[in-house]
């Protein structure tokens, strides 16, 4: 997911889908050749055999399951083009108002469909949502803060 201009990866909600773990390509296809090596080698058998000695190889079977769970979370497109989750209360919402995003909003504030989203990415949703509101939904990006705690 890296072509397109800064309005195409400008979430209703405020994130910006380029700096979401789910929009990481390169990352589901790795994920999907390790899942397709490790079949084709038998590593689950190769664990089993393994465990005897290294009880850590017990656990094969949540690696699979987490490689598994980490597929599911792959989304091909922005939130705007199409992508994002299924269904989305904030984008709908936004949708049904006629605007471009929930900056348009003067309820954004106080808004409790956004309560989530502030739990987990903190004071960036408000924060992108001010710069959004400030600066256009095509020249933002400079202000545009911490998509993880951690990044
Ligand atoms: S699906 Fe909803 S929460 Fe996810 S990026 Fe789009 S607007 Fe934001
Ligand atoms: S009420 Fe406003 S801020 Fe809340 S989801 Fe709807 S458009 Fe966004």
């Amino acid at each position: 997911m890296n072509e397109g201009s800064q309005k195409d990866f400008t979430a209703y909600c405020g994130l910006c889908c380029q700096d979401c773990i789910p929009s990481k390509k390169r990352l589901f296809e790795l994920i999907r050749e390790l899942s397709f090596l490790a079949s084709e080698l038998h590593l689950d058998s190769y664990a089993e055999l393994k465990t005897p000695n290294n009880p850590i190889f017990a656990n094969y079977a949540i690696f699979e399951s987490m490689l598994s769970e980490l597929a599911w979370l792959e989304c091909a497109a922005p939130c705007r083009l199409g992508g994002g989750k299924t269904e989305c209360g904030i984008r709908d919402c936004a949708i049904a108002r006629g605007y471009e995003g929930c900056w348009e909003c003067a309820e954004m504030k106080e808004c409790k469909r956004l309560m989530p989203l502030r739990a987990f990415h903190g004071r960036t949703i408000d924060e992108n949502l001010d710069a959004i509101k400030e600066c256009g939904i095509d020249d933002w990006s400079p202000k545009k803060g911490n998509h993880y705690p951690w990044s």
